[in-house]
């Protein structure tokens, strides 16, 4: 079971038990997560694995928590779609979608997350437990609060998307939605955790929650055959995605599951909120918060906590960055759409025209296999396309009115 040793700063490298602790009393540097690789080689082989639950927990061995998964049971192994289409579109030959809008239960990549992050709230005792949301994290602590029978106290920046609120009031938390954009909701947050003893996920919980975005890679790994892709691009808000996919691709690595990482990682962003792209092109030292104003609100983060740990993460793997319009935000998901029958959210259209712009500049090989990101539901940023796709052509119930449509100009057909 001692697969986790403990915390260490990521900073200083002090180091401290396992606790509900984020960030380092002599430096204020982040926590994260050390694991007893060599424990977990003589447990964990690729046979153990493929031999475990159709889940992201068939990687329990290598996440923080002490006992058997308690909540989110269904989470992860969502598809690894092969995108032709898309890819013809794009001009890159090997493209792959890890398809996390249909991830269980709240159709977004932070149902992986949030399960690891409540399993281990269980472990610590927790009654209640609280996040700062931009949409889709609300949305997993509230379903797997209600799953867990722990209380849940919900904020949330107030000009979410419908889709959003809806999907976080339905599991019966409290929803406090803030006048203030989400790094105004975090900073309340982190002063509530203080007072209140609650578990904020993405706070006092931070390390265990960031873990289980390692399964994000691990999966992809698995997918292809134990084989690390060559491209990954990864739509940024809080940054902590794309650096624990590349943690999840060296551990894989570590382990002996797959042969090397030859894997470059690429920021995505809305250049209404770019805080990491444009960092990463211009070659800054240091991360400069911006003001967020783009409809991609789920990673509307102009103070991202691990930015830099997201920027030193595509430097040291070779990889770049890019930003897109919110114009090319609504273009990526009608593409993805109409080419790959994937109805995705504000994210995913930020990392399709992403991936199309780096395209463009040659930074796939001709035969490199990519791998997109996809994050999130389209079902739940309805209000970024609706204005967009034109109406149907309304008929009668007849054969003729069918035939007058089909002649009519008018027939949408796109
Ligand atoms: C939260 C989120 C991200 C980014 O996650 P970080 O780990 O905070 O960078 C990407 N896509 C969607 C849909 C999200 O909700
Ligand atoms: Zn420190």
């Amino acid at each position: 079971m001692a697969t986790v040793l403990g915390l260490k700063c990521r900073e200083c490298g002090e180091l401290y038990p396992v606790s509900p602790v984020h960030v380092c009393e002599l430096c204020f540097g982040p926590l994260e997560i050390i694991y007893d690789l060599e424990a977990i080689a003589k447990k964990v082989s690729r046979e153990s694995i493929e031999a475990g639950p159709t889940s992201m927990w068939r990687y329990r061995d290598l996440l923080p928590i002490d006992g058997e998964p308690t909540v989110g049971l269904d989470c992860g192994w969502t598809p690894l779609v092969r995108a032709d289409r898309l890819g013809k579109e794009l001009g890159i030959n090997n493209l792959y979608l890890k398809n996390d809008s249909v991830n269980h239960p709240t159709l977004s990549f932070k149902d992986r997350v949030v399960a690891v992050a409540l399993t281990k709230a269980k472990e610590f005792g927790y009654q209640v437990v609280a996040c700062a949301s931009t949409g889709n994290l609300a949305n997993s602590v509230a379903a797997h609060a209600a799953q867990a029978g722990l209380e849940s106290y919900v904020f949330i920046p107030a000009d979410l998307e419908q889709g959003k609120i809806l999907g976080t009031l339905i599991y019966g938390t409290h929803l406090l939605a803030v006048s203030g954009n989400y790094d105004e909701v975090n900073r309340l947050c982190a002063e509530a955790a203080g007072k209140y003893g609650w578990g904020f996920v993405n706070i006092n919980l931070r390390p265990f929650y960031g873990d289980g975005s390692k399964t994000f890679g691990y999966e992809i790994a698995e997918q292809l055959g134990w084989k690390a892709p060559d491209h990954v691009v990864v739509p940024c808000a809080g940054g902590s995605l794309i650096s624990k996919i590349y943690k999840g691709l060296g551990e894989l690595n570590a382990l002996g599951l797959i042969d090397g990482v030859p894997t470059k990682m690429y920021a995505a962003q809305a250049t209404g909120c770019n805080p990491i792209t444009s960092m990463i092109t211009s070659g800054a030292e240091v991360m400069r918060p911006v003001k967020p104003n783009t409809i991609a609100k789920s990673i509307a983060i102009g103070n991202p906590a691990d930015g830099y740990f997201a920027a030193e993460t595509v430097r040291k793997s070779g990889g770049w960055a890019a930003d897109v319009t919110d114009e090319e935000v609504v273009d990526g998901i009608r593409l993805l759409g109409r080419t790959e029958g994937i109805f995705a959210e504000t994210a995913s259209g930020v990392t399709v025209s992403v991936a199309k712009k780096l395209a463009a500049e040659g930074r796939f090989g001709r035969n490199d296999v990519v791998v997109l990101a996809i994050t999130g539901n389209g079902l739940k940023t309805q209000e970024a396309v609706s204005g967009e796709l034109g109406r149907p052509t309304y008929i009668q119930p007849n054969l003729q009115s069918l035939d007058t449509a089909l002649r009519a100009e008018t027939l949408v057909t796109a």
